[in-house]
């Protein structure tokens, strides 16, 4: 009887853990349709191979991922160089307004929207960058999805608008070229109003969530999915941030914030779907190791006492700066107003405790003579 009760209840488990391994390796399958076909093909960076549930596999399928120079990374403000030589970027031809239709596709990895080649930039480098794409990665409400962090901070979201070298016949030959392409990226923060400009691509959100699915929405002005201050920002030598992890992008990180409103982010977070059913969310690769690099920036950290009246939430248009050096450099008003009111309570404290004590060291002192005294009479009385 007991053995058969043992019995039932290892079948039992053993149907439980295969359930399991099933769901799991079906979970894996996700995209795994067109493993089939790169078998055939492993050089060629097929989009749908990867995953970032894996990231370490990526070093071991794309040999560039496990390079020295990779992207995303966090910026470590009070080690990046200012380097007043940096010219300031100057764009051309993002104001697509009344331009037939922009593609917006879901490929299952980020939402892209293809971008012609008259958008570019024309200052800033030694040579004009192409415009190509743009696209975002993103979190979830509980998981902030920004690629590059800033003192390791992640940010809600991030948006890369992708350029090419004109040097180069298109972007597929110059990805693979040291000096191929340009990405600028923004911060994308909460913040408290609707950003009328990410509506354009985000109220067609619900035509692309399933993968591999496009639409086409009017053009519009792309310089205003950047921040408004395009002076201030990070550069260094990076990599795409997906396989097959060239090492071939000049990064330019603004400083300053785009914010979308927390409704907008919500959509973006939870409407696309990759694969049969699973959600588009954390689609953002972790930072890698600087290796020597350097982190240059177009504008100097501003003096302590600067920094302590540059908090501009709400609506956190610009991230803190933090300063190079002293404890009080990366304090904020709130901060040292905190340290202020609770030193005074401290030396509040300390008279208060000072005060008692005098107090009752004379009220003692004229408790032990009282007491004496008592003591003292009696004993008097006896003698007497
Ligand atoms: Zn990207």
């Amino acid at each position: 009887m007991l053995l058969k009760l043992f019995i039932i209840l290892f079948l039992a488990q053993n149907q439980v853990l295969a359930g399991e391994s099933l769901s799991s390796s079906s979970s894996e399958e996700d995209g795994s349709s067109e493993h089939d076909d790169d078998e055939h093909d492993k050089s060629s960076s097929h989009e749908h191979r990867w995953g970032y549930h894996d990231q370490e596999a990526w070093r071991s399928a794309y040999h560039d991922c496990n390079g020295k120079s990779q992207s995303p990374i966090d910026i470590e403000t009070s080690k990046a160089i200012y380097d007043r030589s940096l010219p300031p970027i100057q764009l051309e031809g993002y104001d697509l307004t009344g331009h037939p239709g922009l593609t917006l596709i879901n490929n299952g990895h980020t939402l892209k929207l293809s971008l012609p080649n008259s958008m570019r930039i024309v200052k800033g480098f030694d040579e004009v960058y192409l415009a190509a794409q743009l696209h975002f990665h993103w979190g979830t409400i509980e998981v902030p999805g920004s690629e590059h962090t800033i003192d390791n901070v992640h940010f809600p979201a991030e948006i890369h608008v992708v350029h090419y070298n004109s040097k180069y016949a298109n972007i597929s030959e110059a990805a693979s070229k040291p000096d191929g392409l340009a990405v600028l990226g923004g911060f994308i923060g909460i913040g408290l109003h609707e950003n009328k400009n990410y509506e354009r691509i985000l109220s067609s959100l619900t035509d692309v969530s399933i993968e591999e699915s496009n639409t086409q929405i009017p053009g519009f002005n792309i310089r205003h999915l950047l921040p408004n201050n395009l002076e201030k920002f990070y550069r260094y030598n990076g990599s795409l941030t997906t396989p097959p992890c060239f090492q071939t992008v000049n990064w330019t990180m603004f400083n300053d914030t785009i914010t979308v409103s927390r409704k907008q982010l919500a959509a973006l977070e939870d409407t696309l779907k990759a694969g049969q059913n699973q959600l588009l969310s954390k689609n953002f690769r972790a930072p890698q190791l600087l290796h020597g690099r350097r982190v240059l920036s177009s504008f100097s950290v501003l003096p302590s006492v600067e920094g302590a009246n540059i908090d501009t939430f709400p609506g956190a248009e610009t991230f803190p700066r933090v300063k190079t050096s002293g404890t009080f450099d990366t304090l904020s008003r709130g901060d040292i107003l905190a340290i202020a009111f609770g030193a005074l309570f401290a030396m509040t404290l300390l008279g208060f405790s000072l005060y008692a004590y005098q107090q009752r060291k004379k009220y003692s002192k004229f408790k032990k003579d009282s007491r004496q005294n008592v003591i003292y009479k009696p004993a008097t009385k006896e003698e007497v």
